[in-house]
């Protein structure tokens, strides 16, 4: 089958014929029809991350249909439309049986560790497959995969209620699934904090109060906008210690500031004035959870969670086109949120 494969870091990646993977008793095979393109592909391109075996073929964000499955599998059928989550884990060790398995000590995330979907064909445990209805298309089940998960796990880290605020820094694919997510589970006002007017548009179609970080201080107008009061819950998308300082300091009594950008600068805070004071708190959110995904699923089959606006462009399974747009996302030409599609 064709593959595009990361052979080398800090090179291209390789368009290449390999042989169909092999699918166990409990695995099912799948036919890719759709893989998006993630920023961290192009860290993983770039050498930023070590990879889990060389050469590999990357992608983490599968749908397809289900082409064959094994004697064990009673989940799914054949020709069943369905995505991929990315985490395979063992299902047997502590932190699996306590529900939390994106510790698994033996974790291995597609297009990573091990080969993904920039190809023909990926062969996953049958659990990891799960349906995908027919209104929803393939590239946008895709892309369900990763950012929009991510954004409901966050937002379930953060233990939102009905009637409770929200604010969101920073509005890419991130942060406009969490608009979106919050305002389903309920929650009232929902701000969003950005210094790129098109995103803050797009944020204010979906529902969100813009506010305009290059223009004003995004915590004092959230305090003012809020009559003092801060915000329940707010969402750190960007992964600058800046922002996240500024995640925390808008917060009311009781809030919860959710981490989900990356960074590995320290943080420095009052913890008087931005902890004790209100009785807040800090909390990391790493990736999502395998159960979390049919909920996600239904709610972009209902519409509640509209990504429409997240596929910019579509492609085929051509190495060099697929090198063009990982250009593009090291470049920060972003917006170009590219699908390939067989
Ligand atoms: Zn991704
Ligand atoms: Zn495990």
């Amino acid at each position: 089958m064709e593959a595009v494969r990361l052979v080398e870091p800090g090179k291209p990646l390789e368009q290449q014929k390999i042989p169909i993977p092999p699918a166990g008793e409990e695995d099912v095979l799948v036919r890719v029809r759709a893989t998006g393109i993630c920023h961290s592909d192009a860290h993983y391109r770039a050498g930023r991350s070590s990879m889990g075996m060389l050469p590999i073929t990357l992608g983490h964000e599968v749908a397809g249909e289900v082409e064959w499955v094994g004697s064990k599998v009673t989940t799914v059928k054949a020709s069943e439309r369905v995505c991929l989550h990315y985490n395979l884990s063992c299902g047997d060790c502590y932190y699996c049986k306590s529900g939390n398995e994106q510790f698994c000590t033996t974790v291995k995330m597609i297009g990573h560790h091990i080969d993904g979907g920039y190809a023909e064909y990926i062969a996953m445990p049958a659990r990891n497959a799960i349906p995908l209805p027919a209104e929803i298309s393939f590239a946008e089940g895709a892309t369900l995969m990763c950012a929009s998960a991510t954004a409901l796990h966050a937002l379930r880290r953060g233990r939102l209620k009905n009637g409770e605020t929200v604010a969101i820094f920073g509005v890419g694919g991130l942060g406009l699934s969490a608009i979106q997510l919050a305002k389903a589970l309920g929650a009232v006002d929902v701000y969003a904090v950005d210094i790129k007017l098109d995103k803050l548009e797009l944020a204010s179609e979906y529902g969100a109060i813009p506010i305009d970080a290059s223009r004003a201080d995004a915590v004092e107008e959230i305090r003012s906008l809020t009559k003092g009061k801060g915000v329940d819950v707010a969402l750190e998308m960007i992964g600058l210690p800046a922002t996240m300082k500024q995640t925390i300091a808008s917060l009311g009594v009781l809030g919860r500031a959710v981490i989900v950008g990356l960074s590995q600068t320290p943080l420095e805070i009052n913890p008087y004035q931005t902890l004790i004071g209100y009785e807040a708190e800090i909390i990391g959110s790493n990736d999502h959870l395998l159960h979390e995904l049919p909920l996600l699923i239904d709610m972009a089959r209902k519409k509640v969670l509209d990504t429409s606006h997240v596929v910019s462009q579509k492609i085929p399974l051509d190495a060099q086109k697929i090198n063009q747009r990982l250009d593009d996302l090291e470049n920060y030409t972003d917006d170009v949120r590219a699908v390939i599609v067989q």
